[in-house]
């Protein structure tokens, strides 16, 4: 049994599913993400080791800040239990297995979770400020090349498609960049070209179709709820002013590729 691997491997998805807040906090005011310590957005203290460890920390504390009693919001448990999930799925159904640790599903698995952090930071900041970050794709995109230099150098992948993608999805940023420059301004349908080039780069073009497809159908859904939400609640003002401000499409599209990959592992995994 490596219940004891499993557990780790959730833990480190809890981990990770505390760091993406504040990434996504952070990363758009240009602070260090790091070396710098948390502290409560509402009384300024800093968290000290016990107060950052993931669920067990909102636990104990009753989800309140320990310093100033400042409710934590639910939000932040629920994405580090879904973050310690996607972890174990992931593991899981990359087929790695005690003893028989193979050097190529583990270098794969590792590179998921460069790919995974890439899109949930990306999809974060996009839900807050509606718009892609530049330096995470940018990071994301170096991490892929690395994998994909390693496939080609230890297991003699073709790259070919490869590098139509990441070619394609160098135009989309330096084009990106070029308008921001001329502009001060992002294109958004722009920067939702250049996330989605990312994602076909990572993934592949056939699984694009589907993603998109969920994409699309988690937007519907969600304009749905919204619209129940207001009207039951009698504020057609409020309604109103939710229908203007326009949808941040790549907090939808990171949605479904993080749940669509995962889908796709499981399945393989299961026909396997
Ligand atoms: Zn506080």
């Amino acid at each position: 049994m490596d219940i004891f691997t499993y557990i780790i491997i959730f833990m480190m998805g809890t981990v990770f599913g505390s760091f993406f807040t504040l990434a996504v906090y952070r990363l758009p005011l240009h602070k260090d993400i790091t070396h710098e310590r948390s502290f409560c957005p509402n009384c300024n203290h800093r968290l000290e080791f016990l107060d950052l460890i993931p669920i067990f920390s909102y636990i104990f504390l009753k989800g309140k800040c320990r310093y100033c009693g400042q409710k934590i919001r639910i939000r932040y448990l629920i994405l580090e239990i879904l973050s310690g999930l996607v972890f174990l799925m992931a593991y899981a159904s990359f087929g790695i297995h005690y003893p028989n640790y193979e050097l190529s599903t583990l270098v794969a698995f590792v590179f998921f979770v460069f790919m995974y952090i890439t899109i949930v930071i990306v999809a974060g900041i996009d839900k807050e400020y509606r718009t892609i970050h530049k330096g995470t794709i940018i990071f994301g995109t170096i991490m892929q090349v690395l994998y994909i230099l390693y496939l080609y150098i230890m297991e003699g992948t073709s790259i070919y498609r490869y590098s139509i993608y990441l070619v394609l999805l160098l135009i989309m940023q330096i084009a990106n960049i070029l308008y921001f420059k001329k502009t001060g301004k992002n294109a958004y349908i722009l920067e939702i070209l250049v996330f989605s080039f990312y994602i076909i780069f990572v993934t592949s073009a056939e699984l694009f179709l589907p993603i998109s497809i969920f994409t699309a159908v988690l937007i519907a859904f969600n304009t749905l709820i919204q619209k129940v939400k207001f009207n039951l609640r009698d504020r057609p003002d409020i309604l109103k002013e939710n229908e203007s401000k326009a949808t941040s499409i790549g907090y939808f599209l990171g949605i479904a590729t993080v749940i669509v990959v995962l889908l796709e592992n499981v399945l393989k995994y299961c026909i396997k």
